[in-house]
C-alpha cells in the first residue's frame, strides 16, 4: 500500500506523521520512505540512517539541431511553460522556464530536438534496520521540484509498505507527491488557519480520486473547527496526537514520537490497520 503524508500548509507535523508511521510499522514489515518533501528533506533526521547511493537528479533540456530544424514552430507551440521560442531563423530555449515535460522533443516533426541532463538535485538512499529512505533534494535556485520528486518515486517498491513525505501546500510537487497514493493521510492543526488549509488539501485529494483521511495535530483547543468540517464533508478523523509539550521536546530534539513515547507505536498500527480496512470501499469509489 502507498500511504502519502500531506498537509495544506506547513509546520504541521507531516513529518512527525510520516516518521512515526514508518517506524511503528517497521517492527512488523519492510517500510520504504520517500521525502518527497525536496525543497526541504528533513525526515532524516529522525532516522539513525546508514547512508547508501545517491545520483543526480537531471531536468532534461531541449537542444536543437540547427541543421535539421525547419523553423515551423511546432515546440514553441506545445510548450505549456514558454520555455521555447520559434523565431523565423532560430529557436530559443529558455532552460529556466523548461519543466523537461519532453512534448517539444516528442512531436518535432524533423526529429531536431534532443535532450541534454542538467544536474538539478540530488536522490540520497539510505537505510535504518527495517526502513529504506529515499530522499530527493532539490538544488538551491532551481524550481522543477516535480522531476527530482518524479526521480524519488521512480524508486517505489511496493514489495513492502511505502511512505510518502509530501511537500506542504497543495501545488504541483504536492499533487507529484501524492498523485497514485492508495491513501493520503492530511495532517492538520486545529486553528482557523489550519481549517483553511485542509479544505484546500481535501479539495486537491478530490479531484485527484485519492481517499483522503484527517489526523489533527496539536489537538485540544479548536477540535471542534475540523470535527464540524470533517462531519459536514464526510471524511475521517483517524488519529489525534495532542497538543502536549513533551511531544513538542522530543519533536525540537530531533526524536521520533514513537521512540521517546514508545506508546504511540500502537497508535499509528491502529491507524495503519484502519486505513487498510477503508481501502476495499473507498477504492470503488475511485
Ligand atoms: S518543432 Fe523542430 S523543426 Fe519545428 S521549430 Fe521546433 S525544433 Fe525546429
Ligand atoms: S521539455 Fe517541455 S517544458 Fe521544456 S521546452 Fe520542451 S515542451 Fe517546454
Amino acid at each position: 500500500m502507498i500511504v502519502s503524508v500531506a498537509s495544506g500548509k506547513g509546520g504541521t507535523g507531516k513529518t512527525l506523521v510520516a516518521t512515526s508511521l514508518a517506524l511503528s510499522l517497521s517492527d512488523q514489515t519492510k517500510v520504504q520512505l520517500l521525502d518527497c518533501d525536496v525543497e526541504e528533506p528533513n525526515t532524516h533526521i529522525f532516522l539513525d540512517i546508514k547512508e547508501g547511493q545517491s545520483s543526480p537528479a537531471l531536468l532534461l533540456i531541449p537542444h536543437i539541431d540547427e541543421d535539421k530544424c525547419t523553423h515551423c514552430g511546432v515546440c514553441a507551440e506545445v510548450c505549456a511553460y514558454n520555455a521555447i521560442a520559434a523565431l523565423p531563423k532560430k529557436v530559443l530555449v529558455f532552460p529556466e522556464l523548461c519543466h523537461g515535460c519532453g512534448a517539444c522533443s516528442y512531436l518535432c516533426p524533423e526529429s531536431a530536438i534532443t535532450e541534454e541532463g542538467k544536474e538539478i538535485g540530488i536522490i540520497r538512499q539510505g537505510s535504518s534496520r527495517n526502513i529504506s529512505l529515499v530522499e530527493g533534494e532539490l538544488t538551491l535556485g532551481e524550481v522543477a521540484a516535480p522531476t527530482v520528486i518524479r526521480e524519488v518515486k521512480r524508486h517505489i517498491d511496493t514489495a513492502g509498505e511505502v511512505i510518502i513525505d509530501a511537500s506542504p501546500g497543495t501545488s504541483c510537487p504536492v499533487i507529484e507527491a501524492i498523485k497514485d497514493s492508495d491513501f493520503c493521510l492530511l495532517v492538520t492543526e486545529p486553528t482557523p488557519f489550519g481549517l483553511n488549509d485542509l479544505s484546500l488539501a481535501v479539495e486537491m485529494t478530490r479531484k485527484l480520486g485519492i481517499p483522503a483521511g484527517v489526523i489533527i495535530n496539536r489537538a485540544g483547543e479548536g477540535d471542534q473547527l475540523i470535527e464540524q468540517y470533517c462531519q459536514e464533508q464526510d471524511i475521517p478523523i483517524l488519529l489525534r496526537i495532542p497538543l502536549d509539550r513533551n511531544i513538542a521536546v522530543l519533536y525540537s530534539k530531533g526524536i521520533p514520537l514513537v521512540e521517546g513515547m514508545p506508546d504511540w507505536r500502537r497508535n499509528f498500527l491502529q491507524l495503519f490497520h484502519r486505513l487498510k480496512e477503508m481501502l476495499p470501499t473507498t477504492e470503488v469509489s475511485r
